[in-house]
């Protein structure tokens, strides 16, 4: 179990995360949900080896997570692109940061276009972020964190500020990763529906201060889609 707080100047410390255990399968998609303000983006920079717990600690595969991962992809709630830099440069950059990926340059943009292309941003390609609305500055996170086929994608609410279309697409986009590719989730979002259209479990963190999980939803009868027969890897 992890516990987390935060000191501040006049109040002291401030518990945010009381006692909060769970572990997830490989390959499950499983959902936060929770009042805002309970800890969820706390939850998911601790599990992105970004903050430190304050009790607990946060294993990948039985190993201690040090520190921030490659194999652990992430996606603020705020996007935190480099402004000087292009959409596809900061997808190109974020590729290229660790210097080991084995690809020709030619190769690397490509993956960057492909993935803009992806999140409807092929347009955008060349602009920088100052110039793109919050929206699209928010699918440039999305592209730079897909194009790194991470194991496990750690995302915040990506899609909240997404228009109807564009958000479709991507829940798309995020069931195919998820059934086809196997890829692992950890999406915290508002929207229940989106919840139980992608996930296979659902936390539902309680008002903080010290939140937990309240209820560890498995859902019975699968994804709504599994019961449908929907064709989901296709249509993005
Ligand atoms: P929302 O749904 O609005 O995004 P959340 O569930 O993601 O909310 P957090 O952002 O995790 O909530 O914040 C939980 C609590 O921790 C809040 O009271 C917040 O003020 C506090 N907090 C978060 N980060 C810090 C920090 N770096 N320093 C101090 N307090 C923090
Ligand atoms: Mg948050």
């Amino acid at each position: 179990a992890v516990t987390k707080g935060f000191s501040h100047r006049r109040r002291g410390f401030q518990p945010v995360l009381g006692e909060i255990s769970f572990s997830v399968e490989e390959g499950e998609f499983v959902t936060i949900i929770g009042p805002s303000g309970s800890g969820k983006s706390t939850l998911l920079k601790m599990l992105a080896g970004l903050e430190q717990p304050d009790t607990g600690s946060v294993s990948l595969e039985g190993r201690p997570i040090a520190g921030p991962s490659r194999r652990l992809g992430v996606v603020f709630q705020q996007h935190v692109l480099l402004p000087w830099l292009t959409a596809k440069q900061n997808v190109i950059f974020a590729l290229t940061a660790d210097g080991s990926s084995g690809r020709s340059v030619a190769q690397t943009e490509e993956l960057a276009e492909k993935w803009l292309d992806l999140v409807h941003l092929t347009e955008a390609a060349e602009k920088k972020p100052g110039q793109l609305s919050g929206g699209m500055q928010q699918r440039v996170g999305i592209a730079r964190a897909f194009a790194l086929e991470p194991d496990v994608l750690l995302l915040d609410e990506p899609l909240g500020a997404l228009d109807a279309l564009t958000r479709h697409s991507l829940q798309q986009q995020l069931l195919h990763l998820s059934e086809q590719e196997k890829r692992t989730f950890v999406l915290v979002t508002h929207d229940v529906d989106e919840a139980l259209m992608l996930s296979d479990r659902i936390l539902v963190l309680s008002h903080g201060p010290e939140a937990r999980v309240q209820q560890d939803i498995r859902l019975p009868f699968g994804r709504p889609r599994d019961r449908e027969g929907v064709e989901c890897s296709e249509d993005y």
